[in-house]
């Protein structure tokens, strides 16, 4: 590397680092001519995979982007940063796979649906409800009660019921007068 000072080309790596999920190393270099320090990225070189928004318009798909909208959907939820990390992961392999150049934003927002849905309900609905994947309040309400009547979900998550519970049926007060 070019030192950025003296613009000597030798150096030598004083620490490396890669990134939790592999895709970058970062390293830490010092200039064997002046000694100055500097940092150099090394990035796993990726097929530009672009989002197709609902208005046409086009933009790349960023793994911080998405990872934002998974982490805001699950703020003061007890979900581990690692777990959305691991989520953010598992997306972006799922839409690699498609091995197409541009990806419809509609199916991004089902596949993040899809990994929410199993990590936390309240996320989940959070999510669902800004992605607006939902024609109407009809289809949302209808799929909340299909969540919870899946076994495998709605049974574990006895808080969801509340959140639902407590939307429609406002708690009526009652006089113990007779
Ligand atoms: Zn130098």
């Amino acid at each position: 590397m070019r030192c950025v000072r003296c613009g000597t080309h030798e150096d030598k790596v004083i620490d490396s680092r890669s990134s939790k999920d592999g895709s970058s190393i970062r390293r830490r270099r010092e200039c064997l001519h002046c000694g100055h320090r500097f940092t150099t990225y090394e990035v796993l070189e990726q097929r530009e995979l672009f989002v197709v928004k609902r208005d046409n318009s086009r933009q790349p798909l960023e793994r911080t982007k998405l990872l934002q909208s998974l982490s805001k959907a699950s703020e003061k939820r007890p979900v581990s940063r690692e777990t959305l990390e691991e989520a953010v992961d598992g997306i972006m392999a799922e839409l690699e796979e498609l091995s197409e150049k541009e990806v419809q934003s509609s199916r991004i927002g089902l596949a993040v649906m899809r990994k929410l849905k199993a990590i936390d309900p309240v996320a989940y609905v959070r999510y669902a409800s800004v992605y607006r994947e939902f024609q109407d309040v009809g289809e949302f309400i209808e799929e909340i009660r299909t969540m919870n009547n899946d076994p495998l979900h709605g049974a574990h998550h006895p808080e969801l019921f509340k959140i639902k519970e407590a939307k429609l049926n406002p708690p009526v007060t009652t006089s113990p007068s007779t």
